[in-house]
């Protein structure tokens, strides 16, 4: 017999497999033994998937020429051995699934998540899979129960910002330093940071970007003005259907999920006014619900295009409203101004313009993770460096966020005169406006709320990850339709 090597492979079966132990059988024949922390189930068997395990190794002794009759599992916590017989029956059914499992996993359309199963709450991939988020946007709103507590409401780990000019960042023992004139200025556990976002005259070091992207940590480059120029990331996601399948969209799919998405917008834009605004909304509460409702129903991107400029025009025109006397910035610009963008003229809109950047950055970050292009947009057009799907995924989370944490830092306060500069024509905001913002916008995202569609508890940052997801069931054909993000 050859000496036994593991892990055993079979290229023909496309089969690897690890042994814990080989024992003799006695006879010429050996019993491969695994070993299991857990505990045998209720009959006292080895569960399907543990058996499944040791047929694969039995089959994978027999193909390097040994006997092999029977094998065993060793249950560490009932400290129980459970047989498992190795007969022709069993090896016709390892092998059958087997062929199963290649003929599924070469298929381009993925299998849908399972449907009420008890497996899912031990699955590791629930957070990922969402089956009961999948499973309850199928079903009428008024027939949905709640759902179960969500795995991980809170997302692990918190973006690094580095505002500091003339800071270098590297990597050193696990940890992220930032370094100015060789002084160490703060340091953070890898494992505590999601991404690095550099501003302006920041130095990452090659060997820092090697450290990040390994741990799949994107490093994240903005201007100093606060302009979101580019990111570096590990290898694109593995997801590659999903990119297909985001490709392959067609025109009329692309167009339905728009409509949902900047009717959600409106909706929002709506609820926030309604719940700020200091005088009476008036006329513009109505039209705002009808152009809602105008945009389910356009028929083309381009009058969606023109039901988002007006109701952006009504919203912006009434946003000054919400701004309350705790505000130490004057807003009145805005009034003459309207939204304005490159560059933004008064310290309203500079509010806005840096926060939506940052909940771009965001959403360019979750969907790039889950494996979407980011550059290729459903309601956005592709443009050259134009993230439009991450675009497309902000519009619903305008109001939420970004708008949202502009009324905070406003009407808290948190922001002065002093944290905005005007300069040729333009008004941008200084180093400690940025971090105001800054300080602001991550409390946003750690916020928790009820979901509105599935009724648990989840932080923002979490509720921006499930919405990509459900938009990637829906372009994968798991969902009907997209379900937008709009609160009550
Ligand atoms: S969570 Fe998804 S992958 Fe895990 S068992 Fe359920 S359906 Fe399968």
């Amino acid at each position: 017999m050859p000496p036994l090597v593991s892990p055993l492979t079979s290229p023909r079966l496309g089969l690897a497999t690890r042994l814990d132990l080989v024992e003799d059988g006695g006879d010429g024949t050996v019993v491969p033994v695994d070993y299991k922390k857990g505990h045998p189930n209720r009959d006292g068997r080895a569960w399907p998937s543990d058996r499944m395990q040791s047929l694969v190794q039995a089959l994978l002794l027999r193909e390097e020429g040994y006997a092999v009759e029977w094998a065993e599992i060793w249950y560490a916590e009932t400290r129980q051995r459970v047989h498992i017989a190795v007969d022709d029956a069993a090896m016709q059914e390892i092998t059958d699934t087997v062929a199963r499992a290649w003929r599924v996993a070469s298929d381009p359309v993925a299998p849908p998540p399972l449907r009420d199963s008890p497996k899912c709450a031990r699955c590791s991939l629930v957070g990922i899979c969402l089956p009961d988020e999948l499973e309850a946007l199928k079903t009428p709103p008024r027939q949905r129960r709640p759902l179960k507590r969500l795995m991980a409401p809170v997302l692990e780990g918190r973006p690094v910002y580095v505002t500091l000019q003339g800071a270098t960042v590297g990597v050193r023992s696990d940890r992220l330093e930032v370094r100015s004139s060789g002084e160490l200025q703060a340091s953070y556990r890898l494992i505590d940071v999601s991404q690095v976002c550099v501003f302006g005259n920041v130095t990452v070091s090659a060997q820092g970007v090697r450290a990040l992207l390994s741990r799949d940590i994107p490093v994240l480059w903005f201007s100093y003005g606060g302009w979101f120029s580019g990111m570096a990331e590990g290898l694109p996601g593995k997801n590659v259907d999903l990119r297909i399948a985001q490709f392959r969209a067609s025109e009329e799919q692309q167009l339905e999920i728009a409509r949902r998405m900047i009717s959600g917008k409106i909706r929002n834009s709506r609820t926030m006014l309604r719940r700020n605004a200091r005088a009476e909304l008036g006329r513009v509460g109505d039209q705002l619900k009808e152009l809602a409702i105008q945009a389910r129903q356009a028929d083309s991107p381009q009058q969606l295009l023109g039901i988002e400029g007006t109701a952006a025009r009504l919203y912006f025109a009434s946003f000054p409203a919400m701004v309350g006397k705790g505000s130490r910035v004057d807003v009145s610009d805005f009034q003459g101004n309207g939204r304005t963008r490159r560059p933004p003229k008064d310290p309203l809109n500079a509010l806005l313009s840096f926060c939506y950047t940052l909940l771009v950055k965001d959403l360019t970050v979750t969907l790039s993770g889950i494996g979407f292009d980011p550059y290729y947009g459903m309601f956005h057009r592709p443009r050259f460096g134009r993230p439009a799907l991450a675009l497309d995924l902000a519009e619903e989370f305008r109001p939420l966020i970004a708008e949202s944490v502009v009324l905070q830092v406003l009407n808290n306060g948190e922001v002065g005169p002093r944290d905005f500069r005007s300069r040729a024509g333009g008004c941008m905001l200084e180093a400690s406006g940025r971090k105001a913002v800054l300080r602001a916008y991550e409390r946003r995202l750690d916020q928790e709320i009820t979901h509105p569609q599935f009724g648990y508890k989840a932080s923002y940052r979490r509720v921006m990850d499930i919405q990509a997801r459900v938009l990637g069931a829906v372009v994968l054909g798991e969902l009907d339709e997209y379900t937008a993000m709009v609160t009550r």
